[in-house]
Order: C-alpha cells, then structure tokens, then sequence
C-alpha cells in the first residue's frame, strides 16, 4: 500500500510560504519516535526565516517551523519512554547528544548542532515526522497541547535567560523589553511567580491594560516616555538589578542605563536591528555582566512545562489554521501581538 501524502509548510522562496504534500516518514529508526504535529508556535526566528536572511546556510523548499507540540504516533524498538497517544513537546535543534555540551546538560551549546529545525533544517510545520526520541518531552497532564506549544522556545528561553543566566532572585527588579511579545509575557508571569517586582515596556495604552493584568506592577508606554527616565525615577535612581533584553538596537544603550551598579542585563534578540554603541567606561566601572543567550536547554523545557501545570498559564495571542499562517506571521511583524501566535494543524 503506497502511503498518502502529507501536508507541509514550506518556505519556497523569502516571503512565499505554500501548502505542500510531502511524502510521509519511514517508520521510526530504533532510537527515534514518530510524532503527529498537532500545533506549531510562531516565533520571531521564523519572521528571520519569512524574510529571508542571507548568511544563513539552508535551502529552499525548507518545512518552517522551530516551536511544536504533538502526540506520539509509533515508537522504535528500542524506544521504552514513550508510547502511541503520548503527549510531547520537541527540542528546536539536532544536537549530537554526545559531546561535551550535550552530556553536561547544555544542550543550547551543542560542539556539533545540525542546526535549528525550521530555519536551517525542515522544521516542524508538517503533519508527521521522526525525531530522535532524547529530543522529546513529555506533556504534564493538566497542560493542554496548545498550552504546552509555548514551551519549548518561548518559556524556555526565558527560563533560561532569567534563571540560568542572569540568576534572577526574588525579591529583585526586573525590567522586561516588550511586555506584550511572547517572550515578555512570558518573562512578566515567571518573574512574578517568584516574587520580583516588574518594571516592564509596552507599545501601547490597551497593552499597558494587559500587562498590568498579567501582574507587571508598573508598565512604560515606550512611544510617550523615555524608559530610561521612567525606571530611574521608578527605582529612586538605583537602577534595575535585572534587564530583559530582545528589542536590541533601540533600547540597548537605555536598557545599560537602567541597570544598577553590578547588574545584569540578558539579551537573546535584536528585533530593532542589531548593532549597537556604548560606553566601555560604563560598563566596567558599573561592573555590569551582559549575557547573550540562544535557545534552551532540555532541562529548560521540561522546567517550563513543570510551571504550566504549577498554575503559569501562557498568554496566547491568536490561533490560526495551517492555511491562515501568513496573517499569523503578519499579526507577528506588525508587532501587534500581546502573547503567543499558535498554528493548529
Ligand atoms: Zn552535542
């Protein structure tokens, strides 16, 4: 019996995504699971991807997606974590799982990554694909697949920039760039769930409403106010112990400004553009630690998913069917957003 084909995003060329039929996968390989992709999260890499971007290495046809959630299909033979009709989420990278990086946990600094899936390789945006099984996670009960779809980029990489990298504390202040992306709100929920005061930047008056309704104890209308000002008044001209940094170009320099003497500023975006001037004076005199950041590790994700079901619901923006995915991408450009765009197949 020949298998029917399947439906697939894919990148045909910058700016022209359409609605394929692939061939389906083998049956899973000994180690590897196969998974039914049910909803795919949109991310600012993908709008990089959308638009083309011309250092990356890949070719055209490329499947999209980098964020998914889904249910398990089959299992290989020598698969014992898993079985049909479990819930999962998947690691956005082939990593080796062998090398130094992988065995230690931080799988985000893999030595020999093939690459981020939809953006380098085909991603997840098709209806069934095999993955290594050490690459999927597990879905508590109490956290729905839509939900959970959040997981693996945007509240991982929050948890691991706000955690494992600039070691937020509760009881610090934290500045959060972009409250209303998904990201941001993302940052306002977990900062608060430990007790940290929110200082946080948002593009508009209803997006204020909403990010003070997600907990953020004071919010920035960035178009009317200078943040820099904002804080510093905020603060009584201490400073910020934490800045969330993804805005980039725009609000770099400021966000330095924000920052109290020995604070931290993480970045893992450069959605304003990514070059930037500041002083070096300031930065080692205010002994300031700047850390870049990419991605997750495994552990970030389960982690995040142990916060859904602890009560960490994630803001979703929009749900969009497969065929509506360009008005996702566009709703996501035009920075619009408050929370998350999902993509259900
Ligand atoms: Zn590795």
């Amino acid at each position: 019996m020949k298998a029917s084909p399947m439906r697939a995003l894919t990148l045909i060329a910058d700016r022209k995504i359409e609605t394929s039929d692939l061939a389906p996968p083998p049956p899973p390989a000994a180690d590897e699971v196969q998974i039914r992709v049910r909803a795919v999260g949109l991310n600012h890499l993908d709008l990089w991807g959308f638009r083309g971007m011309a250092f990356a290495k890949r070719k055209y046809p490329l499947v999209i997606g980098a964020e998914a959630s889904g249910e398990i299909a089959a299992v290989g033979p020598a698969v014992t974590m898993f079985k049909p009709g479990d819930r999962v989420v998947m690691y956005g990278a082939l990593t080796c799982g062998e090398c130094k990086a992988c065995r230690a946990g931080r799988d985000n600094l893999c030595e020999n990554v093939k690459g981020v899936m939809g953006f380098h390789l085909d991603g997840f945006a098709r209806e069934l694909l095999n993955m290594p099984a050490r690459l999927v996670i597990p879905v508590p009960d109490g956290v729905s697949l839509r939900d959970a779809t959040c997981a693996p980029i945007a509240f991982s990489t929050v948890q691991h920039m706000l955690f494992d990298n600039a070691k937020l504390e509760s009881g610090e202040t934290v500045l959060v760039h972009a409250g209303g992306s998904g990201i941001g709100t993302a940052a306002i929920l977990m900062a608060k769930a430990i007790g940290c005061t929110v200082i946080t930047t948002v593009g508009d008056d209803a997006k204020a409403e909403k990010a003070k309704a997600l907990g953020a104890d004071h919010v920035i209308n960035y178009r009317t106010d200078r943040f820099e000002g904002v804080v510093r008044k905020l603060t009584a001209k201490k400073g910020v112990d934490v800045v969330f940094e993804h805005t980039g170009a725009e609000t770099f320099p400021g966000s330095l400004l924000c920052l109290k003497r020995g604070g931290r500023l993480v970045t893992c975006g450069a959605t304003s553009g990514p070059t930037v001037t500041f002083n070096l004076m300031q930065l080692f005199q205010q002994q300031y630690k700047i850390f870049g950041s990419f991605g997750a590790s495994l552990r970030n994700i389960g982690d995040s998913l142990a916060k859904m079901a602890a009560g960490l619901t994630p803001v979703i923006d929009t749900e969009v069917p497969l065929g509506e995915i360009e008005r996702g991408l566009a709703r996501l450009e035009s920075r619009q957003v408050f929370g998350k765009i999902i993509v259900n197949f």
